[in-house]
């Protein structure tokens, strides 16, 4: 394959996005909602407030009564009784008079205002204070003044949060006020993880002769956890056929949404997955105009979405960025596919091979805008590359240098400051 038959990022991932769809919808406990997306729009049943209530402590009254009042010529109102939050008085209002309100309690009937506690020279609060006969007001309010008005925030009926929505921690709140405990979500995808090569351990085994641990398995794991989704480990297959089918099989079983594996997916003599995924599933191996995460597979495994990302940590985790979490995130109902970009100032210059690459880096904001720091040594096997950066500073296609100085995209993995 000549480089001009190479996918460009963008191709991959339209055609990735293709073939993935949002997952069917499931009712879930409130709090088991956050930060899953609404598959229905939700109809508000009450309205909020639910009735007028105070929004201070202090006195309901008629407002027409504080017309000419002031601290030098105060009103003077009879008080004819007292309401707290979560009571409430049988009491009607009439000119002349007062009745005593805490913060949330309802206005009485007959009452169009509150004054604040204030305002009056019946100051009770943090004291306990038997009702006063009288109080004198020292300034005027407008009719409605302190009072917080039925359906003001909410009414019935009406569409509250629609289909699409995110539930974060003030939707949460608002579904709470509303008494709704059961939400219907977009379900978590279930995403089969595994890892393969004949060099890989399990991660409490100790490293041995040409052997190294199987870290993409949980770096893969946590990016899926991370998202909000379910990580289905199906371990480590060795470098045959037998072993790939034998884990592919029990992800099917474990009824995944998608399968995401790592390494053999290039041309190297052992790179069995290919070979499995020829003769059983439908799926294409490209070379991706990107740098780094050049090889990748995709297609179905017995109809199941079946991404192949490659062997190297860097590579996989660049690649899992890119293609898998914008697949993960269409299926869990999300619009928003990519992370969130800053323009940045780059602070040391870059070389590049042409291939669109993505540039470990430190990015910090600065009086003078954001600025960014390569993480040192890019290679594909430099895990602490990673570790090091909470962004990757995206070089265009057909670029090969750029200047200190210069502007660049970064694309955040995260708003992290730290420094390794
Ligand atoms: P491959 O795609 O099989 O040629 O693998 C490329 C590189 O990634 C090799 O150096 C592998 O040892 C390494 N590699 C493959 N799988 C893993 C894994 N699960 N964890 C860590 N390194 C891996
Ligand atoms: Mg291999």
């Amino acid at each position: 394959m000549s480089e001009a038959e190479y996918l460009t990022v963008q191709e991959a991932l339209t055609a990735v996005l293709a073939g993935v769809s949002v997952l069917s919808a499931e009712n879930v406990p409130l709090l088991d909602a956050l930060g899953r997306v609404l598959a229905q729009d939700v109809v508000a049943h009450d309205s909020l407030p639910p009735f007028a209530n105070s929004s201070m402590d202090g006195y309901a009254l008629i407002a027409a009564d504080l017309a000419e009042a002031s601290p030098q010529s105060p009103a003077t109102l009879r008080v004819v009784g007292d309401v707290a939050a979560g009571a409430v008085l049988d009491v009607i209002v009439e000119r002349g008079t007062a009745v005593r309100i805490m913060t949330g309690a309802p206005v009485p009937p007959g009452a169009d205002a509150v004054v604040p506690v204030e305002d009056t020279n019946e100051a009770w609060r943090n004291r306990e204070r038997p009702l006063p006969e009288q109080i004198q007001v020292n300034r005027s309010v407008k009719v409605g003044d302190y009072v917080r008005h039925p359906g003001e925030d909410i009414q019935s009926g009406q569409v509250i949060l629609e289909k699409g929505h995110i539930l974060r921690p003030q939707e949460v709140g608002v579904l709470a006020s509303l008494g709704i405990n059961q939400v219907p979500v977009v379900r978590r995808p279930r995403v089969a993880i595994l890892a393969t090569g004949d060099e890989l351990l399990e991660i409490d085994q100790p490293l041995q002769a040409g052997k190294i641990r199987n870290s993409n398995g949980y770096t893969q794991a946590a990016q899926v956890l991370a998202l909000g989704a379910i990580p289905v480990q199906l371990g480590i297959a060795g470098d045959t056929e037998t072993a790939v089918r034998q884990k592919l099989q029990a992800g099917l079983e474990a009824n995944v949404d998608l399968f995401i594996s790592s390494a053999g997916v290039s041309v190297g003599a052992y790179d069995v997955v290919k070979a499995v995924l020829e003769t059983e599933g439908n799926v294409g191996f490209w070379r991706v105009r990107m740098r780094p995460g050049k090889p990748l597979a995709y297609g179905t495994y017995h109809g199941i979405p079946y991404l192949g990302l490659p062997g190297n940590p860097v590579s996989a985790m660049v690649s899992f960025e890119r293609f898998a979490r914008a697949a993960i995130r269409k299926m869990a109902g999300h619009t928003q596919l990519d992370r969130p970009t800053l323009s940045v100032t780059l602070q040391n210059e870059i070389h590049s091979n042409g291939r669109e690459s993505y540039i470990r880096a430190i990015v910090t904001s600065t009086r003078a805008g954001y600025e960014a720091i390569v993480t040192g040594d890019q290679g594909s096997h430099i895990m602490t590359s990673l570790v090091k950066a909470n962004a990757l500073l995206i070089v265009p296609e057909g670029v090969t240098y750029v200047p200190k100085g210069d502007m660049l995209t970064a694309w955040m993995i995260d708003w992290s400051e730290t420094r390794f």
